[in-house]
């Protein structure tokens, strides 16, 4: 078996794709590589790339395809993600960033790209009930709250309601999932590389079955 594992993982806004990424992270030890995070991280430390790159972000635009490449060129080619492999969340979100993405890894390339699969109106209920955690990322919901009011279990941190999850920003960012990332399922499946999870159901549910199918791709048998 190659060492490592290199994971992507596709499916619309709420499917579930941050909880899932946080265990599949820990599950294989391979970093978590979200580009959402790496923005609102950028645009918190109020440096001008991160700034622009939340124009982009607030309106629930996609954040041009140079400017995403060259981040994620820059982040894959650290000791970590060559020798332990990555779970990336978020990206590739459009055909030129799959391409990009298909040349930077090869000849290995990635492993799997994993379909969280989830009916829009499941979707747009849980983004409408979604908090998160402002300083560690750590996804609650109005269902799934912090111990404490909404300060963050894990590090105290202020958990709110993304900028992004309000109504119009949602219907922007599922059209765009729709016309730009969706045509990557058969891209991907084209290349023999995809596997389609059914995401409906808790969140415990949805990692059996992810690693279930990643192991049965990577030859784990159990
Ligand atoms: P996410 O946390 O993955 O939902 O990303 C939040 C926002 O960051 C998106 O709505 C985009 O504005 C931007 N973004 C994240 N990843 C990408 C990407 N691969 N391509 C373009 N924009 C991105």
């Amino acid at each position: 078996m190659v060492p490592g594992v290199r994971l992507l993982i596709l499916g619309k806004q709420g499917a579930g794709k941050g909880t899932q990424c946080v265990r599949v992270a820990r599950h294989y030890v391979v970093p978590h590589i979200s580009t959402g995070d790496m923005f609102r991280a950028a645009g918190r430390m109020g440096t001008e790339f991160g700034l622009r790159a939340r124009e982009f972000m607030d309106a629930g635009e996609l954040v041009p395809d140079e400017v995403v490449i060259g981040v994620v060129r820059e982040r894959i080619n650290q000791d970590d993600t060559a020798n332990r492999g990555f779970i990336l969340d978020g990206f590739p979100r459009t055909t030129e960033q799959a391409e990009a993405l298909w040349d930077m890894l090869a000849p290995r390339g990635i492993d799997l790209a994993i379909d969280l699969e989830l009916p829009t109106e499941q979707a747009l209920r849980r983004l409408a009930s979604r908090r998160v955690c402002q300083v560690c990322q750590t996804n609650y919901s109005t269902e799934n709250r912090p111990k404490h009011d909404w300060t963050c279990d894990n590090c105290g941190g202020e958990v709110v309601q993304r900028d992004d999850d309000r109504e119009e920003a949602i219907r922007r960012r599922l059209e765009i999932y729709e016309a730009s990332t969706e045509p990557l399922i058969a891209w991907y499946l084209e290349r023999d590389k995809l596997v389609t999870i059914d995401a409906m159901g808790n969140p415990d549910e949805v990692f059996a079955r992810l690693v279930r199918a990643v192991d049965r791709r990577r030859g784990v048998h159990g």
